[in-house]
This record gives structure tokens, sequence and C-alpha cells, in this order.
């Protein structure tokens, strides 16, 4: 399978935790995710197209030409690895950056968590690997776009607590201040001109910290560069609750005037749908094909409830708020 695969290097890319032994495919050296047997004969384009399916291969990336022109430095907050793909991506694809950069925060996440521990064991410092080496394939090989990992703890670990609702915490205000310094250091070093960060849907509390010192760079350098702008992305799955972002979306607006954004991602599925694929770790239940229909009604949604009009049809968005002012 790998020799006739190799044939077509050009065209297709084994995903970092994958590996061959003959016909079977091996899942981190530890797990024998497909064993051949004697019975699989298919064609090279079935096996392409079976392995393309799994989620064992991707396309390469052919270059998209952006929609929007665009001169500026974007810098994008996520949480947890994946956040930037599943939430944010269709964002920075649409325009053509003159420098994008990924700063991950939480590197560790609960290996409780992790879908295939009923297959095998890994332990916590093996999932965190795992997932530092989707993020930096992902975003440093598939985009090519700069990766930064502050691989702080999770937040478990951290002694949070679920109650998350005040803007400023009490219980450790001293993290979201140090994380809003590094985020300013940053974008003073690389003069950005465009922050990017999660919203909040959901409250998880990883995400709650990253927008509180997200909102707090912003104070801060709104006072130096009149131009900044600051824009905050829906998080997916949480966001396809609609009263979750709702509600979130309320208490925001109780600290800033938002602007929407709508960004048509039409031409960016395929890419958006191959990027998440990527983070195979994080699913061992659903294929390449689902995951494209999956995130193709998302965007569908957002289409509809943005007004989507008849002659529209087809039309795939997402959405995205500005900070226009602090009130
Ligand atoms: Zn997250």
């Amino acid at each position: 399978m790998l020799d006739q695969l190799s044939v077509d290097s050009k065209k297709y890319i084994i995903l970092p935790h994958f590996s061959f032994k003959g016909d079977d495919i091996i899942f981190l050296d530890k797990y024998k995710y497909f064993v051949a047997g004697d019975n699989f004969k298919l064609s090279n384009t079935e096996k392409i197209n079976f392995l393309l399916n799994e989620g064992v291969i991707i396309r390469k990336r052919i270059k998209q030409v952006a929609n929007k022109k665009c001169k500026d430095k974007i810098l994008i907050i996520e949480p947890h690895p994946d956040d930037f793909v599943l939430s944010a991506s269709g964002f920075v694809l649409d325009k053509e950056w003159r420098d994008v950069k990924v700063m991950n925060i939480f590197s560790k996440t609960l290996v409780a968590n992790f879908p295939w521990s009923d297959k095998f064991f890994i332990n916590e410092s093996e999932f965190e690997k795992i997932r530092m080496k989707e993020s930096s394939f992902a975003i440093e090989q598939y985009f090519e776009f700069k990766f930064e990992s502050l691989r702080l703890p999770l937040a478990q670990k951290r002694g949070y607590e679920n109650n998350f609702h005040a803007r400023k915490t009490k219980s450790e205000p001293c993290l979201v201040e140090m994380l809003s310094k590094k985020i300013v250091n940053e974008m003073e070093k690389n003069n950005y001109d465009v922050l990017l960060c999660p919203l909040g849907v959901k409250k998880h509390v990883d995400h709650i910290v990253a927008f509180e010192a997200c909102t707090l760079a912003y104070e801060k350098i709104k006072k130096q560069k009149n131009n900044f702008q600051v824009v905050f992305y829906e998080e997916y799955p949480y966001a396809r609750n609609k009263r979750l972002l709702l509600e979130r979306l309320e208490y925001v607006r109780s600290f800033f005037k938002l602007k929407k954004i709508i960004v048509k991602v039409n031409d960016y599925l395929q890419l958006i749908n191959d990027s998440i694929m990527i983070y195979r770790s994080q699913f061992d239940n659903i294929n390449s094909k689902q995951m494209l229909e999956v995130i193709k009604r998302d965007f569908e949604i957002v289409a509809i409830e943005e007004g989507n009009s008849e002659n529209d049809k087809g039309n795939l968005f997402q959405r995205y708020y500005e900070i226009e002012k602090i009130l």
C-alpha cells in the first residue's frame, strides 16, 4: 500500500500518526488500525479513496487564491490544539496575509478524553506530544503559518471551578494577566494588525481565560495602535447550540460594541476539512466524508441564519465579531 502511495506523493500526504506494514495500517505505532487480510484486493484508486476517507492520508494543499487582498499581519489565539482549524481557519484563508501566526495556549489536555483509550494506553505526556505533532503538522506544514505553544497545563490541574462568570477572575487573576502580557509582547514584537481570539461560547474555562487575556491585551494595545483590530471566533462544536451562543454574545456585548463579519467559505471547505482530519487523535468514529457533511451543514446553517436569500443558495458562511469599541 505504501509503495503504491509513494507514486502519488505529489498529490497526497500521509498523516503523522499513521504508518504501514504491508497492507496493514498502524496508528501511533501502537494499534493496528486496519488489518488488510487476504481479501483486501482493491485497485490503487480504491485504496487511495479508502485511505482518504479514513483520514490516513489527505490531499496536498493546493494554494487557494484568497478572496481579499490584505497587507496585514494576524495573530490567532487558540486555547487548545485544533481550535484554530475547527473555528477560525475560514477567516484567515479568506484573505492574503503578510504574516500569520497561531499561538496555542494549553497543550496538555486530559488523557481521559483520549477517544482511543479503550483500544490502547497512552500517558499524559505522550498525549501532549501527539497533539503538538498534529498542530505543528497542520499549521506549519499544511498551512505554512507560524506556530508556537505556550504549553500551559490543563484547566482542571489549575484547580478551576466550573463557575466562571466573572470578567476579571479572582481565582487566578495572574494567569489571565500573565497570558495577556505574553500576547502584548508578541503583538509589540511583530506588530500584528489583527488579533483573532475565542468568543468563549459554552464557557469552557480555558477559552474564557484566553478571551479575558485577549481583551485585556486589546485594551492595552489599542492605546498605542489606532487601527488595531480584535476579532472573535465562535467555537465549534459549541456554537452549534444557538442558545449558548446568544447567551455568550449578550454577555460580551455588555463590555464591547461588536460588529458582525460574515466570511464566505465555499472555496475553503475541502481545505478546512482536510486540516481537521489531521487531528486524528481527537476522534475515532467519524470519517472524512462524514466530517465534510458536518462542517458543511454548520456553514449552511450560518448562511441560513444570516438571511441567505434564494439566489444565495449553496453559500457557506462563517461568522466572526469585531470589537468596534469598549463600552
Ligand atoms: Zn478548545
